[in-house]
């Protein structure tokens, strides 16, 4: 059976505006809603049309999307409103996140606290135990996808995005895949094995580890390397960059960087080890005492950041070849210029996925 989407036209009920960001399959646009004028994202997804053609998404993947996100309602996770379909296109219609990614935010200031990162750990926490809660798993956690709903206030909610990713298991179901970027997935999906809810929290180490010190656990010099390094568990606190971190947020990450699943903290757990909720005076001092290494965690973000650029213009330079030469190209004129249009401002704003990553894994 099919999912059947709203027919009519998107918009005549949303006027689109400008270009928020965009992914694989297109664009997300800032829309306004004609009735109430009420601000959304849309999410529009050129959906592939037969099985010759291999731009676009296949529409059972959106269905898939759509299906994950209807059945989650929790202020941590971003909202769908409503979905609307064309011949090529759909269109997610969902909730605004207009402050932009997480580590972007932190890159911004001077220095923080522990205290403070957890803050925004513990909001990530919910959201992903509430999603596992209803045995959904993201995979595809990573800086790029932890977003804040506002900026402005000095605690702004975290908002997970992209289910792209997500999947919905059913009871004592196996499922597998191959995906996501090479710095943040489990050992479990490089070695092709049953994937759980715990892959997540394998990520959530890693977000972990890169926020407190600008390092990343796994990183080599190629993505084989990385890979390899994952699947021999080889990563260290290393003293100097991890000098001012303290000893249960060491031990949050050795509780989430673990090779079995099984014997892997869950979100739940998470948010009960004394680091998240500290139990004693002691602990509460040694969490205040200690401090992200800012100085570091800058110089990450803004690596981070050129990659994903570097990447988009690989990504359009690649589709730009592909157009010269396939005669009977399925690529539009108008996808073209959009995609090089986006490489221009890339690097003032990073909202593009690392394209070669990813499909160096695909
Ligand atoms: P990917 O290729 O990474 O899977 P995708 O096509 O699934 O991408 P998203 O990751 O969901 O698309 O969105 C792409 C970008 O658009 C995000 O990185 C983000 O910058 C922006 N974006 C996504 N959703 C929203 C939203 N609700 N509000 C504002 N911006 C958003």
């Amino acid at each position: 059976t099919m999912a059947t989407f709203k027919l009519e036209n998107v918009e005549d009920l949303y006027e689109i505006g400008e270009v928020l960001g965009s992914g694989h399959f297109g664009q997300v646009r800032e829309v306004r809603e004609r009735t109430t004028g009420q601000r959304w994202a849309g999410k529009f997804l050129k959906v592939r049309r037969g099985a010759g053609s291999w731009l676009g998404v296949e529409r059972k993947n959106v269905e898939k999307e759509v299906e994950v996100l209807q059945s989650l309602q929790h202020p941590n996770i971003m909202a769908l409103r409503d979905v609307f379909e064309s011949k090529a296109e759909v269109v997610l219609i969902v909730e605004l996140i207009s402050g932009g990614e997480l580590f972007d935010f932190i890159a911004e200031k001077e220095s923080l606290s522990e205290s403070e990162g957890i803050d925004f750990l513990k909001q990530i926490l919910h959201g992903v135990s509430y999603m596992h809660s209803k045995n959904i798993g993201h995979f595809d956690l990573k800086p790029e996808n932890i977003m804040l709903s506002a900026r402005g206030e000095p605690l702004p909610d975290i908002k997970i995005i992209d289910f792209g990713m997500a999947h919905h298991f059913i009871q004592g179901e196996e499922y597998k895949s191959m995906g996501g970027t090479p710095q943040y997935i489990a050992p479990e999906v490089i070695n092709y094995e049953p994937l759980g809810t715990a892959t997540d929290m394998w990520s959530i180490g890693v977000i972990t580890y890169i926020l407190l010190s600008g390092l990343s656990p796994f990183q080599g010099n190629t993505d084989e390397e990385t890979l390899r390094n994952i699947v021999d568990m080889i990563y260290e606190f290393d003293d100097h960059h991890f000098r001012r971190t303290s000893t249960m947020a060491k031990d949050f990450i050795q509780q989430l960087l673990v090779k079995d699943q099984i014997k892997r903290m869950t979100a739940d757990e998470s948010l009960l080890h004394p680091w998240i909720k500290p139990l004693t005076r002691t602990q509460v001092a040694n969490r205040n005492h200690s401090s992200i290494n800012m100085k570091n965690f800058k110089k990450f973000n803004a690596k981070r950041k050129w990659k994903m650029s570097y990447n988009m213009v690989f990504a359009c330079n690649r589709l730009f070849r592909l157009q010269l030469l396939c005669k009977h190209s399925t690529l539009e004129d108008q996808e073209l210029v959009s995609c090089l249009g986006k490489t221009r401002h890339c690097s003032s704003r990073g909202q593009y996925r690392p394209y070669s990553e990813a499909w160096w894994w695909q």
